[in-house]
């Protein structure tokens, strides 16, 4: 694995950056994104007398409103402008794929690619992979990195990497939250982002629309062999004007009834693809079935998008969930 220090001086000798983070992006990749921006500009502010630089951050999905109001969103772009570029660094996403129009190869015909992420699917697609598995998030990676290019973390770049903090852990509650992680926490807090405001500005935020869609979905809920599933149409988002994608954290309610060990929510998307959420308790290991799929996540959370219709999709996913609580 490449080590942070090695990463940081990369970064530091190249004047021109491109950082990119995942589609259907969520609170640790445009934490990651935003809190990796505001550290590297401040480690290029420090050697004042150098050619002017160049950082561009892009995701190629719109972000969720949860996530617009974080420090310099309105930054990011959809479609990087043309290169080149020293060092293209890839953040919180386990594979190429997985950065959809944003990731181009002509991107890196000067510069070399950087993966920095903590998925155990990761397919380690960059020259230089930094993949921390023991990392609650992307974004604790980041903090690892400011301290491996010497620079402290300011307020804005403390509000962005916490709230990566907070959203991958679901408020501290996973199992990988260590004595480290809640340690990177008081840091964040200590820099000036304020946890309450975090936690009531992305977790909290649940707009009627989206619990009237969960509404929707739930009378689709089934159980069997303790795997819960349920399906989100693009006909129910329509009849409650809910947002086209995702499924607003509803298959990490389906898992903590006690009846569920794995639970998976599948969601039509607007090109008729479907989107599926799993999640698992402590035990079992959904990972490895969103990889076999084309996709990727942690062993109690993962994802992948397959082809509809919704019940194609069911008939395929459902018989691999069947093996692991067989
Ligand atoms: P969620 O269900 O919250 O969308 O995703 C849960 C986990 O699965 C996250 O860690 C996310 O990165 C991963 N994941 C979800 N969908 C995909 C996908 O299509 N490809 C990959 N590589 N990972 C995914
Ligand atoms: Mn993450």
């Amino acid at each position: 694995m490449a080590a942070l220090i090695e990463i940081a001086g990369l970064l530091r000798r190249a004047g021109r950056v491109l950082a990119l983070t995942h589609i259907a992006p969520d609170g640790d990749a445009i934490g990651s994104l935003l809190g990796f921006g505001w550290i590297l500009r401040r480690a290029w502010q420090s050697e004042p007398g150098r050619p002017a630089r160049r950082l561009i951050l892009a995701c190629a999905d719109p972000l969720p409103p949860q996530i617009q109001w974080l420090p310099g969103a309105d930054d990011i772009v959809r479609e990087p402008p043309a290169g080149p570029w020293d060092a293209v660094v890839a953040l919180d996403a386990s594979d190429a794929l997985r950065l959809g129009t944003a990731f181009r190869p002509q991107d890196l015909a000067t510069a070399p690619l950087v993966v920095i992420d903590h998925h155990i699917t990761n397919l380690r697609f960059g020259a230089l992979n930094h993949v921390d598995l023991t990392a609650a998030a992307t974004a604790q990676i980041i903090v690892e990195l400011a301290d491996a290019l010497g620079v402290a973390i300011g307020p804005e770049a403390a509000v962005c990497l916490l709230a990566g903090l907070v959203t991958d852990t679901l408020g501290f509650r996973t199992t990988n939250v260590t004595v480290e992680v809640m340690a990177t926490a008081m840091r964040l807090m200590q820099a000036g982002a304020s946890l309450s405001e975090i936690v009531e500005r992305t977790l909290n935020h649940r707009p009627l629309s989206l619990l009237r869609l969960w509404s929707l979905a739930l009378t689709t809920l089934q159980l069997e062999q303790r795997v819960a599933w349920a399906s989100i149409s693009q006909a129910m988002r329509e009849q409650v004007n809910a947002p086209a994608t995702g499924d607003g954290g509803l298959v990490g309610q389906l898992i903590n009834a006690p009846e569920v060990v794995i639970a998976a929510v599948f969601a039509e998307t607007t090109t008729g693809k479907v989107e599926v959420g799993l999640r698992a308790k402590a035990g079992y290991d959904v990972s490895q079935v969103a990889l076999s799929l084309g996709g990727g996540g942690h062993p109690q959370a993962a994802g992948c998008t397959i082809a509809g219709p919704l019940a194609a999709a069911e008939a395929r996913v459902l018989p691999l969930l069947f093996q692991l609580t067989a």
